[in-house]
């Protein structure tokens, strides 16, 4: 054998029971068979064994699992963004001629995918306000076969009433989907918050989960993931995301796998920090609303008690209880104009203008409400509008640093 073939044959074999804390950084496109007879006999489709590397390596088995063990699902597939999971579950389960609802105040892309991609292949849709189960009920067609859910609402954080909501879908055998990003599998269980039930399903059908968000937390990972307990339905979504060539390499897999273990602690202490800017907040003249579904008032606090604190009510003006993110939009005054609204964005320091959120840095977004919203409340669209995203740094820090960006407005 010549050097460089010898190089790349070498006979020798590590010892195969490394134990360490990480798991590795299996990479792959390629994985061998020993014969052809294994090659033709191996299912991809159970986990069993190793086909290619598109349908899984050692390390984006283990981060599946892990994301099942989280949401208490028993299937996962892993996507290459949280937006690319939920244009996933839409291609898997549905047909043209199909019809689904979307919760007026959900993830915007969500939205446009519906109206472009979707509307395009003969897929309709229509928008319900999820803070009204009967606007949903309403609108269920007979060809409707699946109903999006989100609480809260992406960028206006009213928390619905899901329990009720998956009921009106259960009466009319439509499919529940949920976007399960601010929950995160710490904020209540996706598959199992339905008290009373006959049903072997507990919760929602199906259930995707950005993975960029907290069980990345570094703000430096795109990843998605689609959950469900369903065989039927999981079987449907692996097929569905072979047939399209989804996939998620082991390196992010590895980043994400590594920021498991600290994502609760990481939640609770965004969740903290943002309850008590949310405090800070609502003492400001400057903003008419504070939306906070800790926050006794805010859009469906009360559902919010029911889901994520056992029904337990608020010890203060921000519940203390509970689980409930690191979101918190603010709604300007309408004496301010949306010119000082970005002056005080830009004069923020420690909050930084970018999307996404559950990083480290506090970010900051102004929104343009009455471009989002077909059916919103008249005094929501009132003054100028931002989300807070709210990081790791101390809440002394970020609050002095929202007091400046106020002074700083003419
Ligand atoms: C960020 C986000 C997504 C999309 O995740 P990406 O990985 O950024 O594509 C989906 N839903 C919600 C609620 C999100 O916040």
């Amino acid at each position: 054998m010549k050097p460089d073939t010898a190089l790349i044959h070498h006979d020798y074999q590590p010892p195969g029971d490394f134990a360490s804390p990480q798991i590795a950084v299996h990479k792959a496109s390629s994985v061998f068979f020993p014969d052809v007879k294994a090659m033709r006999e191996r299912n991809w489709l159970d986990k069993t064994g190793y086909t290619y590397g598109l349908h899984g390596t050692p390390t984006t088995f283990t981060l599946e699992e892990r994301i099942c063990q989280l949401e208490g699902a028993k299937h996962c597939v892993l996507l290459p963004s949280g937006l690319a999971a939920l244009a996933q579950v839409n291609l898997a389960l549905l047909k043209t001629g199909d019809h689904i609802l979307i919760p007026d105040n959900a993830y915007g892309p969500l939205k446009t995918l519906a109206e472009c991609e979707l509307q395009q292949w003969g897929i309709s849709h229509d928008y319900y306000n999820p803070m009204d189960p009967s606007s949903l009920a309403d609108r269920v067609q007979s060809n409707t076969r699946l109903v999006w859910l989100e609480a809260p609402g992406s960028v206006t954080l009213e928390f619905p009433d899901l329990p009720a909501l998956v009921n009106v879908c259960r009466d009319k055998a439509v499919l529940t989907a949920l976007d399960n990003t601010w929950g995160a599998g710490v904020a209540f269980q996706p598959f199992d918050f339905m008290l009373h039930t006959s049903n072997d399903h507990r919760g929602v059908d199906v259930c995707v989960h950005a993975l960029t968000k907290y069980p990345s937390g570094g703000g430096d990972v795109l990843m998605g993931s689609v959950t469900t307990c369903r065989d039927d339905l999981a079987r449907s979504l692996k097929l569905s995301h072979m047939r399209l060539g989804f996939g998620v390499a082991g390196n992010d897999a590895e980043l994400v796998l590594r920021s498991l273990p600290s994502m609760s602690l990481r939640y609770k202490t965004q969740d903290d920090t943002c309850r008590q800017l949310a405090a800070w907040c609502l003492h400001q003249t400057a903003f008419a609303q504070v939306l906070h579904p800790a926050i006794v008032g805010s859009p469906g606090h009360a559902h919010w008690c029911d889901l994520c604190v056992g029904g337990v009510a608020a010890d203060a003006k921000v519940h203390s209880g509970g689980a409930a993110a690191s979101l918190l939009s603010l709604r300007f005054d309408p004496a301010i104009t949306p010119a000082q609204v970005d002056v005080f964005c830009n004069a923020l320091k420690l909050f930084k203008l970018g999307f996404s959120w559950a990083g480290p840095i506090s970010l900051v977004v102004p929104y343009d409400l009455t471009k989002m919203r077909q059916n919103a409340p008249s005094d929501l669209l009132q003054g100028g509008f931002v989300r807070l995203a709210i990081g790791l740094e101390s809440a002394e820090d970020l609050i002095a640093d929202l007091a400046q960006a106020l002074q700083a407005m003419p």
